[in-house]
């Protein structure tokens, strides 16, 4: 019999009646309701049986397709030395989320949070020529990061088991190659998980380049928020999301007026601002202070947009990009908080491409309680230059077709990255090639959360009364419940239905608690198992059982000696509805 069928007396499941308060989002409070999880302390969970075997699943696929791929499983130590995270300038980059602590020699230390030192130290160790090259190395492991803002139960966690790969290869080409082979393992992946999903561009930070994508989860709880074009495959996080300037907007033709400053007692906002003067927010310019690691800066954006920090980051190559204080403000405008204009800066000045040409726009006075009417640029106020540093708006278009954009929200269960040669530049991570000479090791890094995908899952898939798995990842494949035990037939039609679909390979739980029929379909629907087979005097009467899915309201009754088979048979098309 195949080890992972169980009877729910003998089985650990402590299912809760009550929707626990703590837990905000469905998949937190069903994976608290059905005991999948239990806190130990602020985002740090047990795993409790039933739980554990969704995260198996989960495992055993990305495995399967991992290794389907030629990459090669390891498994890396989870405490870190400092001196590797020293060399690699990430010890003082990387933040709080980085737990550090001493060993008993006084060594610096740290909990992993992502294996890139750590790896590149095996490679430059182990790989010295261009014919061990390419090789795509993956462990599945426990992953930790002091998160600021831990929630949603084991989706946001601080401990956490992820598959991290990382890819190395000769060259930029070869880098590519195993870029898209993991792509696509990804797309198998999250395909036999029974998601929707999307694959998005994603911001590639300081490390520049466009080879980062996300695959994003669809669902409305997501943290991240996604646009993707209804007529072609154009998808990305929205803070990537590229805007396209559309042609001439009336005001570039206008006639510049005369310069007048005006008193706005008590006006602060853009609203009060546009109801004050009558106008509408795209005639205002937002002069916005900010604060890079070096130098404070004005970004200049249109009154009806918004500021996209990490293009404005970009754009400035700056490391670090924060609101400035209200005495740098003060300082660099000469007026508090809320009246910055862009005349007579002495900082370098940054407009978003919607502001190039307009005529005759509104600002701050750099006065309190004064703005501005009729503001022109180059007569008025120096722009030092012009870049894509806003939001995308549902009325822009699609940056690559045009067609018009779908806005929604997304889970990130995983992030493929193109490294270059980032980590092997910083660990001497070299190989002779070809000809004999040293060169840097191409990398690429790749992460799925198996946890978060878990409950990414379930949140895409449940109703009013519990999960719904894919079949794929459900702990159990059938479930069977005999309604009256004491009834010896009904145990003894279970027991052998239990036995046969067993040992033909199926994973099967079987409810043989004595309990109302009314709870064990509840406990049933809770727990989401994708293929219920009840038993009872009724069913027997016919010599049959029931069979129902846990995605369709329909109940069917098959006969006896037809119900292996029928069983089987469904729980096939289940996997083949994946693939
Ligand atoms: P996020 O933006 O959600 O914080 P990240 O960009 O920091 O994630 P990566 O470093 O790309 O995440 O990690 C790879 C994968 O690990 C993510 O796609 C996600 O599935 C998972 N993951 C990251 N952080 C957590 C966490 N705190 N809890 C659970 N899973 C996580
Ligand atoms: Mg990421």
């Amino acid at each position: 019999m195949k080890s992972s069928s169980r009877r729910f007396s003998e089985f650990f499941i402590p299912t809760l009646k009550e929707v626990p308060a703590e837990a905000e989002i469905i998949s937190h409070q069903v994976m608290l309701r059905t005991g999948m999880i239990r806190k130990l302390a602020a985002g740090i969970y047990s795993y409790l049986p039933y739980g554990l075997m969704a995260l198996k699943k989960v495992e055993d696929i990305v495995r399967e397709e991992m290794n389907r791929a030629g990459a090669i499983e390891l498994l890396l130590p989870s405490v870190q030395p400092g001196e590797l995270w020293m060399e690699s300038g990430r010890w003082n980059y990387y933040g709080p989320e980085l737990l550090r602590f001493r060993d008993r020699h006084n060594r610096e230390s740290c909990l992993g949070p992502t294996h890139e030192e750590v790896i590149t130290d095996i490679v430059r160790r182990e790989i010295h020529s261009y014919k061990q090259l390419p090789i795509t190395l993956y462990q599945i492991q426990t992953k930790f990061r002091d998160e600021i803002r831990p929630r949603f139960g084991i989706m946001r966690a601080r401990e956490f088991i992820m598959k991290d790969a990382y890819s190395f290869d000769i060259d930029e080409q070869g880098c590519n190659r195993s870029y898209e082979n993991m792509y696509r393992a990804y797309e198998a992946i999250f395909r036999r998980c029974g998601l929707r999903f999307r694959a998005v561009e994603a911001d590639t930070g300081p490390i520049g380049g466009s080879f980062s994508h996300e695959f994003m989860v669809l669902s409305d709880t997501g943290e991240d928020e996604i646009v993707s074009c209804q007529r072609c495959s154009y998808a990305s996080n929205l803070e990537k999301a590229e805007v396209v300037e559309q042609g001439e907007k009336s005001s570039v033709s206008e006639e510049e007026r005369v310069f007048q400053v005006v008193d706005t007692p008590e006006v602060r906002t853009i609203e009060e601002l546009t109801s004050f003067l009558s106008i509408g927010p795209e005639n205002v310019v937002k002069t916005l202070i900010y604060q890079t690691e070096s130098e404070p800066i004005a970004l200049l954006v249109r009154g009806d947009h918004s500021l996209n920090e990490t293009k404005a980051k970009n754009a400035l190559n700056a490391e670090e990009l924060t609101m400035a204080d209200p005495d740098t403000v003060l300082e660099v405008t000469g007026a508090p908080m809320g009246f910055a204009g862009a005349m007579g800066l002495k900082v370098k000045v940054l407009a978003d491409l919607s502001l190039k040409g307009m005529k005759n726009m509104v600002m701050g006075a750099n006065e309190e309680d004064r703005h501005v009417l009729n503001v022109n640029e180059g007569r008025d106020f120096r722009v030092d230059q012009y870049a894509d540093l806003r939001m995308i708006t549902p009325e822009d278009p699609c940056p690559r077709c045009g067609g018009s954009l779908q806005f929604g929200k997304g889970i990130e269960v995983g992030h493929v990255f193109k490294l270059g040669a980032k980590y092997s530049n910083a660990l001497k991570a070299n190989f002779l090639n070809e000809h004999g000479h040293e060169t840097p090791v191409i990398m690429g890094c790749y992460g799925i959360g198996i946890g978060r995908t878990v409950a990414a899952a379930i949140e895409q898939c449940h109703d009013e009364n519990g999960i719904i798995f894919p079949i794929s990842i459900s702990p159990f494949e059938v479930i069977i419940l005999p309604l009256e035990l004491h009834e010896s037939r009904v145990r003894e039609v279970a027991d052998q239905l239990y036995g046969q679909l067993s040992d033909n390979g199926l994973s099967v739980f079987l409810d043989d608690r004595d309990e109302r029929p009314g709870y064990k379909f509840k406990d049933a629907d809770l727990l989401g198992t994708p293929v219920r087979i009840t038993v009872s005097t009724r069913t027997l009467r016919k010599e049959s059982v029931e069979i129902k899915l846990r995605s369709s309201p329909e109940l069917n009754l098959i006969p006896l000696l037809e119900a292996a088979t029928v069983i089987r048979k469904t729980v096939q098309s289940l996997y083949d509805s994946l693939k």
